[in-house]
């Protein structure tokens, strides 16, 4: 804990809290923001309000006071979490892990941007060209995938709509040699390309294009330059909110496509993404009608080099769906509705499968390279999580379950953590555990993806029957199989709705709140055809990016992972890999929805204190010592108040000076003695350390 800060700022850590309440924790948290104190500490984890103003406190000369300094001795920073994360990886050798959490627009995108940029401050010394190189491309790499991953929306003008965590590797100098980003579910791409529903905007870069391209280019690519000549941004007249100009669309387009450049993107590739993004318009302005396909068609063709320019491909890849019917390949033409979701699957789809794509070329070109752990010893890690937080709207879709779902993962990993830590740390220096009590959430981790029980087990089971793909197939399986659950309750259906069969919603009940789901299950399949049109395109990139194109319908047997598969099998890997790191701790925390640098808003405020489990960590921290020190440095800091340690002790260890100099206060019942460290039970005897330390 940050010991030094006046009380005037409130306490610098929540443990030292006079009592853990609810009333208490938020005074003490609008305290700190109101003096613009936007840090502090539970313990390790570093508790962030977002201050919606700049703030000085990132610069050179911050930098270099958290320099391999211990968290306490500095007031409350991101810089000490990412300089503790630094120093377990460089003295002990630990691969060390930063999750950062929080609602949208908390602040964990920039939260992770001052921690890049305070590790890429403190290493190199030496000025290594190839380091210089490898920082250069991993700050470069933020700036590609933010145009390409970020929206504006009216909670946040940047909102990351993708999961990020990103690898640095170090080399045995403690210097950055490469790294590697793992992006998960690209969220709700639909309404980023087409329809921005609550006034939420399309991905930034499709709109820099449209507003910040050359008009050369715009012409190549058969598009205009006016953006409002697309349906999906004139829906719902959100014109005006498109078309601020704090943004500077004409730089931001520059600034990316340099940035592309400079990460190795080849002139090709760059036409490539343009041409794909072009494409996506083209499509979004389709209307139902063969003619608007027609058109539409023309434009991609030609685009995309499809089949040697054979246009009638791709007019039947839009209208047209192939079937295998066991002895017979059938083509079975679109109603217009089929060939309207038809239309948007794929829309969706060639964004997604672009984005995956550029995360991939970034990383080949990020990756480590020529270093032999032989001949340099150990490439030691630290990852950085971006991840978006619980989201609880009025209508939740299938992203939204997986989000929600993503973050039950989390805080199953946090708690294992956290006390697994504690209690390892106990054993470490011979101290006996207490168990502590908690709500662990691993039953509702389990209700979404348990084996043959769990939510995305019933809707594979749902998504299996092709054709007879119905929402009350899967809403049945879960009522059949869930009914029991303590998370889990189906809508009862009111005498009003007697005439509907089913409900087409059920509830969750997360740690964090109460959630109503409702999604398709058939709203995530792609038709094959596109897979092997695309994949027969003369372009290479885009080839590339549709391999499972390759496989005639005859030869597509098994179905491919259902999304909700693979968002499961993504999340289990990414806690797999965050479980075996050392993990730090940063929760954002949004301090009002109006972007107000001024306002606390309570009730919002605690609502996200209580989801992020901010009170049961401070419990947890406190249940066992609220604090501990290395003996010599808690010497360091006490020692003027013991004549037996002042200025020098003459006892056999460190420890037995400390034991005495507690004795000394009468402290030593509140104190555990460990190999290495002193641990304090309660905050009290801490205070008034403090006291007889300031008054000597
Ligand atoms: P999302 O989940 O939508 O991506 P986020 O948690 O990543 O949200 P950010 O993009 O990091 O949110 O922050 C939103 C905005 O809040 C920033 O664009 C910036 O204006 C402001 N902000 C966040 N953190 C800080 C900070 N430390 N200092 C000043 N302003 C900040
Ligand atoms: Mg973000």
């Amino acid at each position: 804990m940050a010991e030094h800060e006046s009380l005037e700022y409130g306490k610098a850590d929540f443990v030292l809290l006079d009592n853990v309440s609810m009333e208490e924790f938020m005074a003490n948290l609008k305290l700190r923001f109101e003096k613009g104190r936007i840090y502090t500490y539970i313990g390790e984890v570093v508790v962030s309000v977002n201050p919606y103003r700049a703030m000085n406190v990132y610069g050179r000369e911050v930098v270099e006071q958290y320099r391999g300094r211990e968290l306490y001795e500095r007031p409350p920073h991101l810089f000490a979490i990412a300089d503790a994360a630094y120093k377990a990886m460089k003295r002990r050798n630990k691969d060390t892990c930063i999750v950062i959490s929080g609602e949208s627009g908390a602040g964990k995108t920039e939260a992770s941007k001052y921690i890049m940029q305070y590790i890429a401050a403190i290493t190199n010394p030496n000025q290594r060209a190839e380091v210089e190189r490898v920082k250069n491309m991993l700050l470069k790499s933020n700036c590609v995938l933010e145009a390409f991953g970020n929206a504006k929306t009216n909670r946040n003008d940047n909102s990351s709509r993708f999961g990020k965590y990103m690898d640095i590797n170090f080399d045995f100098k403690g210097d950055p040699i490469g790294g590697h980003i793992s992006n998960y579910l690209l969220e709700k791409v639909t309404y980023r390309v087409m329809v921005p529903k609550h006034n939420n905007c399309v991905f930034l870069f499709l709109h820099q294009l449209l507003r910040g391209a050359t008009d050369s280019l715009i012409r190549s690519l058969h598009i205009q330059k006016d953006p409002t000549a697309y349906n999906y941004i004139k829906v719902g007249g959100q014109i005006k909110v498109l078309l601020t100009s704090s943004i500077n669309d004409a730089a931001d387009f520059k600034a990316v496509a340099d940035a592309m450049k400079v990460i190795g993107f080849t002139g090709d590739e760059i036409q490539t993404v343009y041409k794909i993004l072009a494409t996506i318009l083209h499509l979004v302005i389709a209307h139902n009608t063969r003619r608007s396909f027609l058109t539409a068609a023309v434009a991609i063709q030609e685009l995309l080099f499809i089949y040697f320019r054979q246009l009638s491909n791709v007019l039947k890849a839009l209208l047209y769906r192939t079937v295998s019917t066991g002895r017979d390949v059938i083509e079975k033409q679109h109603t217009a509705q089929e060939a309207g979701y038809g239309r948007d699957a794929l829309a969706k789809a060639m964004y997604e499968r672009l984005f995956c794509w550029i995360v991939g070329r970034i990383n080949d070109v990020i990756e480590v390279k020529n270093y032999d752990a032989r001949v340099h010893g150990k490439n030691t890690v630290i990852g950085v999580l971006d991840i978006y937080g619980f989201e609880i709207f009025q209508n939740n879709s299938f992203e939204q379950f997986c989000i929600n779902y993503c973050n039950e993962k989390l805080q199953q990993l946090f708690i294992q953590l956290v006390l697994k830590q504690e209690q390892e740390e106990y054993q470490r220096e011979g101290i006996p555990w207490k168990h502590i009590d908690y709500f662990n959430n691993q039953i509702i981790v389990d209700l979404v993806e348990q084996q043959h029980k769990g939510i995305f087990s019933v809707l594979d089971e749902a998504c299996m029957n092709v054709g007879k793909v119905t929402d009350e197939v899967f809403l049945q399986g879960l009522n059949v199989k869930l009914a029991k659950h303590a998370h889990y309750t189906s809508r009862k259906l009111s005498p009003a709705d007697k005439s509907l069969e089913f409900n087409r919603d059920f509830r969750i009940r997360h740690y964090a709140g109460d959630v109503i789901e409702a999604f398709t299950c058939d709203s995530y399949t792609l038709f094959q055809d596109f897979k092997r049109l695309l994949y027969n395109s003369s372009n290479p990139v885009l080839k590339g990016m549709w391999p499972e194109g390759k496989l005639s319908i005859t030869e597509v047997t098994k179905r491919p992972l259902t999304a909700a598969t693979l968002f499961k099998n993504s999340m289990i890997s990414l806690v797999e890999n965050l479980a075996c790191k050392e993990p730090y701790y940063v929760r954002c925390i949004k301090p009002n929805d109006v972007k107000s640098p001024l306002l606390f808003e309570q009730e919002r405020c605690r609502h996200q204190v209580e989801y992020l489990g901010l009170l049961e960590n401070v419990r947890v921290r406190r249940a066992g010592f609220a604090y501990r020190q290395t003996y010599p440095r808690f010497l360091q800091r006490y020692k003027m108040i013991s004549q037996f340690t002042w200025p020098n002790h003459d006892l056999p260890s460190d420890a037995e000076a400390v034991k005495k100099l507690l004795q000394g206060c009468g402290f030593d019942h509140d104190a555990a003695f460990g190999k290495t460290k002193v641990f304090i039970r309660t905050p009290r005897t801490l205070f008034s350390l403090e006291e007889q330390r300031v008054e000597m």
